[in-house]
């Protein structure tokens, strides 16, 4: 089914003085209601711009979001805060941005009564409910954030952004800070409450291990810009841009073409504020031609059902069939 409740479709924004840079340039997305869509890229290639542009945190300066078939890029005040309810935020450090000499308790009870919810006993037994959802304990509330490891402050974290019982959850590469055996753990927890309280996840990430078992769809951005939209199964086998192939050199999966773009990555990806012409990764594509130098390549919607922006796409996958097909 084409469940398209839950849309958001933001065009070519760009960020006004004193310098330009175009952080999400044209960024053109749905995500479908219920699905795990993770967004990857490298750092500066404006995938939490992107993120934070979704839950109105940063404006975009041109296009527009919308959710549940309605637009919220320029909701103010009440309805402002309404839209903020359904679509909440999970920080890479959640405690960064938030007032250490307040108990967990109070952090989790903060959402609850600035959106007006329950009274002060419910919202005490709600807290104490939610601590339990995200596998702490009750009395854990009378504790402050500096008494947590790092896997248990994003599960509290987790749990400030449930308290109001949002319909969509975007994490800003919520595992990222964390050892990778706690990665999983929260990862596992992202994924059953997903379940439970059947949300839809937007999961951003720099490393695709990350989201490799975890996403139903994949966004690949590259200086601000999309290039590749495909089903997770898919884009971990069979990728069809360049970039995303590169990217993916990175982690051991079996796939085509592999060895081919491996080096691909070496160096830093160009200044956003003056992006290259034509193909934005032309500087960094083994198969750039005059072409790429030249012309924006499109995201186009291929027959299997990925979209790529690469003048080469349809080539190149016929290439990589044909050297899997000869035993390389
Ligand atoms: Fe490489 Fe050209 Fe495709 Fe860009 S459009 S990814 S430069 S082949
Ligand atoms: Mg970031």
């Amino acid at each position: 089914t084409r469940a398209l409740r839950r849309r958001f479709v933001t065009r070519k924004p760009l960020f006004g003085p004193p310098v330009e840079v175009r952080a999400v340039d044209g960024i053109d997305l749905r995500v479908r209601r219920g699905e795990t869509f993770a967004i990857v890229g490298e750092s500066g290639c404006g995938k939490s711009t992107l993120a934070r542009m979704l839950v109105r945190l940063i404006d975009p300066s041109e296009g527009a979001i919308r959710f549940e078939n309605r637009d919220i890029t320029r909701l103010e005040g009440a309805e402002l805060r309404e839209m903020r309810r359904h679509l909440q935020f999970i920080f890479q450090d959640p405690f960064a941005s938030l007032n250490p000499r307040m108990t967990v308790g109070a952090l989790l009870e903060e959402p609850l009564r600035a959106h007006g919810i329950g009274t002060p006993e419910e919202r005490r037994a709600r807290v104490a409910e939610l601590l339990g959802r995200v596998g702490l304990l009750p009395q854990h509330a009378s504790r402050y954030p500096h008494e947590f490891s790092g896997g248990q402050r994003q599960r509290i974290g987790i749990a400030r952004a449930l308290a109001v019982s949002p319909k969509v959850l975007i994490g800003d590469e919520p595992v990222s800070a964390l050892d990778v055996s706690i990665q999983a753990q929260v990862v596992n927890l992202l994924q059953d409450l997903k379940e439970e309280f059947a949300l839809t996840l937007i999961i951003i990430a720099h490393d695709l291990a990350v989201i490799r078992h975890m996403a139903d769809r994949v966004g690949v951005m590259y200086l601000g810009q999309l290039v590749e939209v495909a089903p997770a199964d898919q884009l971990f086998t069979r990728p069809r841009h360049p970039y995303t192939e590169a990217l993916l050199s990175a982690i051991p999966v079996p796939r085509v073409g592999a060895k081919r773009a491996a080096r691909a990555l070496e160096g830093d990806p160009p200044n956003p504020i003056d992006p290259p012409s034509g193909c934005r990764f032309h500087p960094r594509c083994p198969y750039a031609t005059e072409l790429c130098r030249t012309t924006v390549p499109e995201l186009a919607i291929g027959a299997d059902g990925a979209s790529v922006a690469c003048h080469r796409a349809q080539e190149l996958t016929l290439e990589g069939l044909a050297a899997e097909g000869g035993g390389r």
